[in-house]
């Protein structure tokens, strides 16, 4: 249904829209200026002012103010993605937006436990650790950049060219170069994104480029394993259907799902992001990424048969977490200056597509 994921139909993207508050300059400097947006977030609405007179609305499934918490925001657009994960099903939380307009505050804020600020990368994994078993169930984390059509490991950036590997007949996507981190709690989950984050700055400091022209994903894998236990009515993925009598066990049940969170390189687009060389090249690559993950999300909306995930590295990484039984939660950030109505306006169309 519309709003809500339903298993077993081909999932549509879930789409929210989180404005950011004015930061100090923009208090300052359009001080005389309304914002460019207004929010009504009991209705799911957004108007956008074109004009002194003319504005246009725009439906979301969810319309996140500048007031939001993280932790709002953590529940409306990735608690049930996350909750789809430990049921076995494979999600996508992304972020798309303009640089500066609170990507990684959202996804990749971190803190302590009980700091309010901490973002959806974070409390996705405390979700997921309280919900598996020690001992019998894993949770492994790889951390990821995807930089012009390279793929680097943000927690070994020495592997830098990491191929794409896809299963030709489950169509499961894996990255087997890139280091995967068996994680016992939380503490390290922190510490590892801290690690990624240094490395993602220092990676981009070498390339004398900004982080905001990379892709950054989080791979979380789950795998749940439940031992054989009498009147365990979850069915096998690798069973072969015969019913099993006799001693009241079943055999061991192997559930495996993936959770993919990505901060998206920022959307700005080519012309403003420099004019020659190395940087054209860059916005280029970035536009194609952005760009085939638009088409597929397009495409999925539309229930088109064919949704080109092979046209870039970003989209093929998506593959088996983005549309059909995955769920996928697209969250668009903008902020609320009117000097940038034109990327804002470009990021709530690209996140209209999707719906
Ligand atoms: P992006 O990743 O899209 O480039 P950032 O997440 O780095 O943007 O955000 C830019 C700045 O705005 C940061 O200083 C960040 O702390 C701040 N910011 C973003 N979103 C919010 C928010 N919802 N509330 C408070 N500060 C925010
Ligand atoms: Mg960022």
């Amino acid at each position: 249904g519309k709003g809500g994921f339903d298993n077993g139909v081909l999932n549509r993207v879930r789409v929210a829209v989180r404005l950011r508050p004015r930061n100090a300059e923009e208090l300052e400097a359009d001080a005389d200026f309304a914002d460019c947006v207004e929010l009504q977030p009991e209705f799911k609405r957004l108007k956008l002012r074109k004009n002194n007179w003319d504005c246009e609305t725009y439906q979301f499934d969810e319309v996140l103010t500048e007031t939001a918490s993280q932790k709002r925001v953590y529940e409306v657009v990735a608690k049930p993605v996350v909750e789809g994960v430990l049921e076995g099903y494979n999600g996508t939380v992304m972020a798309y937006g303009q640089t500066g307009t609170g990507k990684t505050f959202t996804l990749g804020r971190l803190g302590e436990e009980d700091c309010a600020d901490r973002g959806i990368m974070v409390r996705a994994m405390e979700d997921i650790l309280a919900n598996i078993t020690p001992g019998e169930d894993t949770v492994t984390v790889s951390y990821l950049q995807l930089y012009m059509e390279t793929v680097q490991d943000l927690l070994a950036p020495e592997r830098d060219n990491i191929a794409i590997q896809e299963d030709p007949k489950t169509g499961d996507v894996s990255v087997p170069g890139a280091t995967q981190v068996l994680l016992q709690d939380q503490t390290s989950f922190v510490r590892l994104l801290d690690v990624g984050e240094a490395n993602r700055f220092a990676a981009n400091t070498k390339l004398n480029t900004e982080s905001s022209r990379s892709h950054a994903l989080l791979v979380v894998q789950v795998k749940k394993g439940y031992k054989g236990r009498s009147g365990d009515t979850a069915t096998n993925e690798n069973d072969n259907g015969s019913p099993q009598t006799g001693t009241g066990l079943r055999a061991p049940i192997i559930r495996r799902s993936k959770l993919l969170i990505v901060d998206l390189a920022g959307s700005e687009r080519v012309d403003k992001s420099g004019s020659e060389g190395h940087t054209l090249e860059e916005a280029k690559s970035i536009n194609l990424s952005l760009t085939a993950l638009g088409k597929c999300i397009n495409a999925l909306a539309e229930n088109s048969p064919h949704v080109p995930i092979r046209d870039s590295k970003l989209t093929r990484l998506l593959r088996d977490s983005f549309g059909g039984t995955a769920r996928t939660s697209l969250i668009v950030t903008i902020g609320p200056s009117p000097r940038h109505r034109g990327e804002t306006t470009s990021t709530i169309l690209f996140g209209q597509r999707a719906m």
